[in-house]
């Protein structure tokens, strides 16, 4: 095999790739994944795989099998066992319980029509006028859980995007860790998932850039320690728009992995040498190994597809 899986791992960095099962990858999720597979080894540091399998109702049967399989067909190994999120709800449970102890959580009863109809947009959807956050309203009971942001300043410098730099409560406000349905929210899992494997370099992709200043917040108020993060250029299609299942992204075709990888790699600007797009997949990676320079993506938001 390629000579980047044998490299020794240094606890000082420790990278993950968290793909969630709602469908099959695709292109954007391959450059995600290359870029913080890449960006690891340079470090000589470990990868880990998450499943972040905590909602079910957005989940497609046999999505898991299908990332798992597509990722090792294109040369990814990871470190590890593969760490899945459904089997983790006892330490949400516990983070939640520890944010209600210290009063940063609280039962919140607006349903989404109700809080619609007063909130402004932010990065991250509606900002939650907080309403419940100084208890509920007489007759309402408790749909989800919310933290309470107050003027926290969230500072940080972003490996690839630069110095992010927000007031909590104006960009994102309450934000919900237990969902209505009694699902646990991402942020929630993300952050107690990240904190607590000890994973000190978030690489991932844009489009999540404003979900870091929640999900640090809360593995500062859970005393967990917070990673480094470097948020990747997301793809974008013809028409400007991120690929998604949504918009009918094409999962990615397991015939030809050395292609596409090389396009993710050009995609991240690294621009591979053309005689490796048809060539063999462990020399392309032994390429990307030794070649991959971060600095060329520094600033870019959006990539545009093949
Ligand atoms: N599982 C989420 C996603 O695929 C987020 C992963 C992350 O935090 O990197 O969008």
């Amino acid at each position: 095999m390629a000579s980047h899986h044998q490299q020794p791992h240094s606890p000082r960095y420790r990278g993950r790739f968290a793909p969630s099962p709602t469908g099959p990858l695709h292109f954007g999720s391959l450059v995600t994944a290359v870029g913080s597979l890449l960006e690891a080894r340079r470090h000589q540091g470990s990868w880990t795989l998450r499943i972040d399998d905590i909602d079910p109702p957005r989940e497609a049967p046999g999505a898991t099998d299908a990332i798992l399989r597509t990722l090792e067909r294109f040369g990814f190994q990871w470190d590890g066992p593969v760490v899945y999120q459904s089997r983790r709800l006892d330490l949400y449970s516990e983070a939640l319980d520890r944010l209600r102890r210290s009063a940063y959580a609280y039962g919140c009863a607006c349903t989404r029509r109700e809080i619609a109809n007063v909130a402004v947009n932010g990065p991250n959807g509606l900002i939650y006028p907080g309403t419940c956050r100084q208890g509920l309203p007489p007759g309402r009971r408790t749909r989800a859980w919310r933290v309470r942001c107050d003027n926290t300043s969230i500072r940080f410098h972003d490996r690839f995007q630069g110095p992010m730099d927000t007031l909590l409560a104006e960009t994102i406000g309450d934000f919900v860790v237990r969902r209505a349905d009694g699902h646990f929210a991402y942020h929630l899992a993300a952050a107690v998932d990240d904190g607590s494997d000890g994973i000190t370099h978030l690489v991932r992709g844009c489009d999540l850039l404003w979900c870091t200043p929640p999900q640090r917040y809360l593995q500062q108020l859970l005393g967990l320690p917070v990673p480094e993060c470097g948020h990747l250029p997301i793809v974008v299609n013809r028409a400007g728009q991120k690929l998604s299942k949504q918009n009918h992204a094409p999962p990615l075709d397991i015939k030809q992995p050395e292609v596409q990888v090389w396009d993710a790699l050009a995609a991240l600007r690294q621009q591979p040498p053309a005689a490796l797009r048809r060539g063999s997949l462990d020399m392309l990676w032994a390429w990307a190994m030794e070649h991959w320079q971060p600095d060329a993506v520094y600033g870019l938001a959006s990539t545009a597809t093949p």
